[in-house]
């Protein structure tokens, strides 16, 4: 067989895949819950259908365009498509008609405009193609005003004090760079065109603006460089990213019997499991039959949606997978990953899943991630972040590389803040996730010819297969120069860097946006001290050493190749060499306020600072917001689930014990003595827990997002301690939640 097949068909036999829900609260539902399960019966096999056939059904592509486009219209099209150039808006009503057509082909009668607001989500407002006519008939009408502008009332939209309500008014503008896409649900086909949104008054109310904004900040910094280097062809430089996404599967009929997991996405409640990942046996390992075949089906979706789904497996704890597509340019593999969020929570529930994208869902296992695998790359040039097996690719590998590290030491708090959220706080600085401080990985041979750029002494050697730097100046260097380095939050991966700090639910536009910006600010740097270099009569390869040399003796303290999740480092990182250390929200946001983070955004000409601003107080107030709805949520649970739990067994207990009192015989009251001493302090925690809710006067947004980290959060680790305690006391069948062992281990 050449051709790689799958099972196709979009509606599943739903009654056979998906376990009926369970119309029971409490023990009984969990109950009713594990039956269903248990009884499940796998899918029949359906149709194959090749790979081929699948690819980008659904999305109106260049060879798409091409097929429907007349010629002079589509090569318009495509360059703007190909090198970034501005659009030519009077070929706007051929493109919009042929789409159209194509997508009333496809059973399309609305077509939406989707933006990618503040949040991590994504938005989308629909309308009809139908223009009625004066005669009483209607039409189907799709002009190339529609397709390149928009207008929501976005006004319920995060945007950070940019609009008032009186002023709602925002725009919605077609990104040509990433195709228009058909989304075939049972439920009709919607066209969906990518945009960006912005206010009334032209600013960036969403990810997208900014992130196309960083690139172009960086092609424009990448472009002097690549001159001054001595390239004479330099075309678009674009950043690539592939990002590996991890979610948990959990039973749709356990996570309706948990409200925390409805509503916050984790458990705040839960005994760990006498097994958890200890024995490392989920990892990789074969992946659970009803696992895979949404597996498949979301395969399918993503592959005729144009998202090159490439891997896939089961990650390290129990009900813990992965996918990862093939690195795509930025902006367009950041729309991916919105869809496959989006495709992945939907098909879960089509297999009576609920997928759970939340960077810590279990307390004691592993959370999930998503590592943003980064480079930066052109036409003419290639990957500017490969070794490659020639001096001269090595050199300007070399200037990039250096151009990263000064990055990263210059702004990582800036990448801490791009990966702050209340979620993702769990994982970092826990020992399965890269620790809150910035710093980069090289690989030892890569660090080797770091130190000896630094030492300006280059010429000692051919040490380990590098090139004599005496003669070429720079070291010939091999592909995959180094171990991997799972503690490192920013590890260089052989012709990437990889930033695995990222959490899972989070857009990968905000780190794009980030490292593009860096990037452009140190290119510029490095372009205009190589200028000053030469000028100054410095030959070429004396220039990039000067300067990569000063790179090294500024920024060097950034590169670390120990095991990061270790003590040492923490106090090392901190105090010897003068790293952030932000380990929550509260800490990372305000760097987004510094006076050195508005000017760099300023002049790479990424955000503005009313732009900028936004941003903090849009976080800021997720931040505020998720731990308030989990605090409520911790309340709520514990009154209304697990003290009633406590005293229903307790009750029992205790006429058991007097019933056999009156028979003369007695029963140790040790565990009724416990359960009573742990309802109480639970009890006592949770009115502190409410108290402390009820407090609203804060100064600033910095105290309250303070009082959040400080105050709430120990005060719920604190309910949960106790409840989780009483979880252990109390008999099984008066458990009203579905536990650990059985939402990871029952599939
Ligand atoms: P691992 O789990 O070993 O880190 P995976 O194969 O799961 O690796 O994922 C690696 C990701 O990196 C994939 O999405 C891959 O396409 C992407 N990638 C590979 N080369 C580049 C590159 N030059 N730039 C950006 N991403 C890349
Ligand atoms: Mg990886």
């Amino acid at each position: 067989m050449s051709a790689i097949y799958f099972h196709v068909g979009r509606s599943v036999p739903s009654d056979k895949l998906v376990p009926k829900k369970v119309i029971m609260s409490g023990n009984a539902g969990r109950i009713q819950a594990i039956n269903q399960i248990i009884h499940w019966e796998p899918l029949p096999p359906k149709t194959p259908a090749s790979l081929e056939e699948m690819w980008a059904e659904n999305v109106f592509n260049l060879p798409k365009m091409k097929a429907t486009l007349p010629k002079a219209v589509f090569k318009s099209s495509k360059k703007t498509i190909v090198t970034g150039e501005k659009l030519d808006l009077s070929i706007a009503d051929a493109v919009a008609n042929a789409m159209k057509d194509w997508a009333i082909s496809k059973g399309a009668l609305y077509y939406a405009h989707v933006f990618y607001p503040m949040t991590n989500l994504t938005a989308e407002k629909h309308d009809g193609f139908i223009a009625p006519q004066g005669d009483g008939t209607v039409i189907s009408e799709f002009s190339g005003k529609l397709l390149f502008q928009g207008e929501p009332d976005g006004s319920s939209f995060p945007n950070g004090g940019i609009r008032g309500t009186f002023e709602a008014r925002g725009y919605t503008a077609w990104d040509v760079t990433s195709p228009a896409y058909i989304i075939d649900t049972d439920n009709g086909a919607t066209l969906c065109i990518p945009t960006v949104f912005v206010s009334w008054t032209g600013e960036a109310l969403d990810k997208k603006v900014p992130l196309l904004r960083s690139i172009a900040a960086m092609d424009k910094a990448a472009h002097k460089v690549l001159t001054l280097l001595g390239n004479t062809e330099v075309s678009h430089v674009n950043s690539s990213c592939g990002a590996e996404q991890e979610y948990f599967l959990v039973d749709a009929n356990f996570a309706s019997l948990r409200p925390d997991l409805l509503l916050a996405g984790r458990t705040l409640f839960g005994k760990a499991p006498a097994k958890g990942q200890e024995f490392d046996d989920h990892y990789f390992g074969a992946i659970p039959e009803r696992v895979q075949v949404f597996m498949q089906d979301v395969e399918e979706i993503l592959y005729k949606l144009g998202i090159p789904a490439k891997t896939r497996h089961n990650e390290v704890a129990p009900g813990q997978f992965e996918i990862a597509p093939y690195f795509e340019a930025a902006n367009v593999a950041s729309d991916h990953q919105q869809m496959i969020m989006t495709v992945l929570r939907h098909t879960a529930k089509k297999h009576g899943f609920v997928c759970l994208l939340h960077e810590k869902p279990f307390a004691g296992i592993n959370g999930s991630g998503k590592h943003v695998n980064w480079s930066v790359s052109n036409a003419t040039q290639g990957n500017l972040l490969d070794p490659g097996d020639s001096p001269h690719d090595n050199t300007q590998f070399l200037v990039f590389c250096g151009a990263v590290i000064r990055g990263v030491h210059k702004y990582g708090p800036l990448m801490r803040a791009a990966i702050a959220t209340a979620s993702n706080d769990h994982r970092l600085g826990a020992n399965e996730a890269p620790p809150a401080i910035m710093s980069v990985y090289l690989g030892t041979q890569l660090e080797e010819v770091f130190d000896q750029i630094k030492t300006g002494s280059i010429s000692d050697s051919k040490k380990k297969g590098l090139m004599d730097l005496g003669v070429d100046v720079l070291p010939y260097l091999t592909k995959d120069a180094g171990d991997r380095n799972r503690t490192s939050p920013f590890a260089f991966t052989g012709n990437r860097f990889e930033f695995r700090a990222v959490g899972s639910s989070q857009s990968v536009a905000g780190p794009l946006i980030v490292l593009n910006t860096m990037l452009a600010d140190s290119l510029t740097w490095v372009g205009n001290r190589l200028e000053a270099e030469l000028t100054g009569g410095a030959e070429l390869n004396t220039a990039i050493l000067t300067v990569l040399k000063e790179i090294m003796e500024q920024h060097d303290v950034v590169v670390f190749g120990g095991n990061g999740y270790s003590e040492e480092w923490h106090k090392m990182a901190v105090e010897e060499r003068g790293l952030a250390n932000l380990p929550t929200t509260a800490d990372a946001l305000p760097i987004l306020q510094e006076e050195y983070i508005r000017d760099l955004f300023q002049k790479t000409g990424v955000l503005t600072p009313i732009e900028l601003e936004s941003r903090f107080q849009v976080y800021a107030e997720q931040y505020i917001l998720s731990i308030e709805v989990e605090s409520k949520l911790v309340v709520d649970m514990t009154k209304t689930k697990i003290y009633p739990a406590a005293v229903e067994y307790l009750s029992k207990l205790s006429s058991t014990i007097s019933s056999l009192e009156n028979l003369g015989v007695s029963l140790e009251k040790g565990t009724a003595q416990k359960i009573a001493e742990l309802t109480n302090a639970m009890v006592a925690k949770v009115t502190q827990l409410s108290e402390a809710l009820e407090k609203h006067d804060f100064s600033s947004t910095h105290a309250h997002m303070g009082y959040c980290a400080s105050t709430l959060r120990p005060l719920m680790d604190d309910v949960r301690e106790y409840a989780d305690a009483l979880e252990g006391e109390i008999a099984d069948e008066f458990w009203p939640l579905p536990t650990y062992q059985e939402m990871l281990f029952i599939k």
